[in-house]
């Protein structure tokens, strides 16, 4: 039984997974797969599926009070301007914080430098009956490492299956992990870069390095097909999520994460305690 809105005509988990042997370079950011809704309505399909999103996210949190080990790990990986603090805010931002450990991984530190690459990562994994976010993630390591040469071929390449086993780690140990990669096109990033730069109220967003990746397109094209390639497994599959439309992006990413702690087989956590009894005791009290 599905409770996915009539707006979509096929499951996103489905239409958007990654398919073997897909290219990147087919991918059309502006497209909309499975969704045959329009951005006027959009909003309201969005509020509906945020308090969807929110009723199983507290699921998740008293299950996790009750001892459940298990949690949800997003992992939100694209180019700059893709979208992904705008899944933070719009979607996941519908949920508690109290249940949220969001983590955002940027050019590592002196000291993460000085560690193994996953350090990092695994200090910021979500705990029992937690979602963690990750804006950027382990994949930096074999994206922006790869593409810039921050350290040798020889040294990158054998991430990939390091990543899978770090991976199957996780979801062995209760982690349901959805991987979503955020395509925006060339001309949709101008867009966004160019309104960054108008407006006062962007200008933190703004980084003179972006214009610098931008200009490395290809090679991104190039290192997030291996991603996609080689670490899409059937425990973490990944995701394709096409961005130039935000509100398509959201939509999809929304009922993602609605599928994945569906998938869960949650329900409200049985009272540790004799309930009658209570009743009787706060009575009297
Ligand atoms: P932002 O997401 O806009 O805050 O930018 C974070 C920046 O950190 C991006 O340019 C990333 O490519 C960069 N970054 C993230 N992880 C790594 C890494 N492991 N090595 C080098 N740069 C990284
Ligand atoms: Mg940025």
């Amino acid at each position: 039984m599905t409770d996915l809105p009539s707006e979509w005509t096929h499951e996103p988990r489905k239409i958007l997974q990654f398919r073997p042997g897909s290219k990147v370079g087919d991918i059309d950011p502006n497209s909309s797969p499975g969704y045959r809704g329009a951005k006027n309505g959009s909003e309201s399909v969005q509020a509906e599926r945020n308090t969807r999103f929110a009723g199983l996210q507290e699921m998740l949190y008293a299950n996790g009070k009750a001892g459940d080990k298990r949690s949800l790990l997003l992992v939100l990986q694209g180019m700059d301007t893709a979208g992904k603090g705008g899944i933070v805010k719009h979607v996941v931002g519908a949920g508690d914080p109290m249940g949220i450990r969001y983590t955002s991984f940027g050019v590592p530190t002196e000291e993460e430098r000085a560690h193994h690459y996953l350090w990092r990562v695994r200090k910021a994994l979500p705990t029992g009956g937690h979602i963690g976010v990750f804006d950027r993630s382990h994949y930096e390591d074999v994206l922006v490492v790869r593409v810039h040469d921050l350290v040798p071929r020889d040294v990158w390449e054998p991430r990939y299956d390091e990543i899978n086993a770090f991976e199957k780690e996780l979801v062995d140990s209760g982690t349901t992990i959805v991987k979503c990669a955020m395509f925006v096109s060339l001309d949709e990033q101008r867009r966004r870069l160019a309104e960054r730069l108008d407006r006062p109220d962007k200008y933190w967003k703004y980084n003179p390095g972006d214009v610098t990746e931008r200009l490395l397109w290809p090679a991104y094209q190039q290192a997030y097909q291996a991603v996609l390639d080689r670490t899409s497994t059937d425990y973490a599959p990944w995701f394709v999520i096409p961005s130039d439309k935000k509100w398509y992006s959201r939509l999809a990413i929304n009922e993602l994460l609605i599928e994945a702690l569906k998938s869960m087989g949650l329900s409200w956590p049985p009272a540790g305690f004799d309930v009658e009894a209570e009743k009787k005791r706060l009575a009297q009290a």
